[in-house]
């Protein structure tokens, strides 16, 4: 087992004075207050992390998605150069190893520019060693605005989830902000702040809490506003219908957490609702195929054949090969979880395997 990091200071005292003088948080603002410390100062991603993701459980999740790339780059009429665009990019793992699968389609790699959209220092470092010699062209942005015109492809993979939630509770008849307070005892504690104005698609039973993420239409914005063909596939966690509930997750050293626990020191998610990413992607401007399931779709891209030829290329490792597939696949687990939604410019066929 690779060594456990140590714990920097959390950010309690901090969040706690913040509050003291401003007021009780809206848990939007205390998510991004404990990411951006989250992902400055730890070593989130890996064994020796909090948490782990499909492209560091297999390499053939990152191939299949270069090749999916090189297959709707030719569907796009093979533009030079292509922006490949990754959102999130963690440890680099996926875009590795899908530059690597894209060698398979002639011509592919000498028209991409890979364009990595990352604000953490310590995973830019880790994207740098992990691309060092994927033989194209790499550049770091802070925000997907600042990306070059032309044709892209925009991967990615558990990104949504780690953008910040407001949530709402539903108390005495009216939809109020839940927010972040300080207890008499001086420990965190959540509370219903200011009401306001909200009319979900699911009725309400008190207590309900509904969960809304303003950055999703940021993003989906910041794609719309690029003149230029671009399809976008998100990858992420929850549900494919709309649904009411807490789903503010906190996760450190492989299990779970209280997300009011040592702020800053655990990794913040929540549940991607994907109809509302795919509703405000249209209303961005977009079209978007899906959702469909991870196995859905990594089944469509053929992840048993190739699986099959990974494990007779390397037979000592074909068990492991094996699991590994098993586990992005599974029905009670990643398989059925995460869903893959394709967004893309309107008059660009649907793509694979949606299409
Ligand atoms: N896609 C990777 C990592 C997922 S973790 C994988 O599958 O392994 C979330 C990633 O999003 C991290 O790289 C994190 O630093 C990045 N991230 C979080 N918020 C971000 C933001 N607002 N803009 C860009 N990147 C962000």
């Amino acid at each position: 087992m690779p060594e456990r990091q140590a714990d920097q200071p959390s950010l309690l005292a901090e969040v706690s004075e913040r509050i003291r003088r401003d007021g009780p948080m809206p848990v939007d603002s205390y998510m991004e207050a404990c990411l951006r410390h989250y992902y400055r100062s730890r070593q989130s991603i890996g064994a020796g992390g909090d948490f782990v993701t499909a492209p560091e459980i297999s390499q053939v999740f990152g191939e299949l998605i270069g090749l999916w790339c090189a297959v709707v780059w030719e569907s796009m009429g093979r533009p030079e150069p292509l922006r490949l665009i990754e959102l999130g990019p963690g440890r680099g793992a996926l875009m590795a190893d899908a530059v690597r699968a894209g060698r398979a389609l002639p011509g592919f790699l000498n028209a991409i520019a890979v364009h990595l959209v990352e604000t953490s220092p310590l995973l830019r470092q880790a994207q740098q060693a992990a691309l060092a010699r994927a033989g194209v062209p790499l550049a770091w942005h802070e925000a997907v605005e600042e990306v070059p015109a032309g044709a892209a492809i925009v991967i990615a993979n558990e990104l949504i989830d780690a953008l910040p939630i407001r949530q709402l509770v539903y108390l005495d008849g009216a939809w109020h902000e839940r927010v972040v307070a300080l207890g008499t005892d001086g420990q965190l504690q959540f509370a219903a702040g200011p009401s306001v104005a909200f009319s979900g698609s699911v009725a309400p039973t008190p207590g309900a809490i509904a969960e809304l993420r303003p950055g999703e239409e940021a993003v989906l914005a910041a794609l719309a506003a690029r003149t230029e063909p671009l399809i976008a596939l998100f990858i992420d966690y929850g549900p494919v219908e709309p649904a009411l509930g807490d789903t503010l997750q906190a996760v450190r050293g492989h299990a779970y957490a209280e997300p009011l626990a040592a702020p800053g020191l655990s990794d913040l998610t929540a549940h991607v609702q994907f109809t509302a990413l795919a509703e405000k992607a249209r209303v961005a401007g977009l079209a978007a195929d899906g959702p469909m399931t991870q196995a859905q779709f990594l089944g469509g891209l053929g992840i048993v054949e190739r699986t099959a030829r990974l494990m007779a290329a390397n037979p000592v490792r074909a068990g492991e090969i094996e699991a590994a597939t098993q586990r992005l696949m599974s029905p009670g687990g990643m398989g059925q979880l995460f869903k893959v939604l394709a967004v893309r410019s309107p008059h660009l066929p649907a793509p694979p395997p949606f299409g």
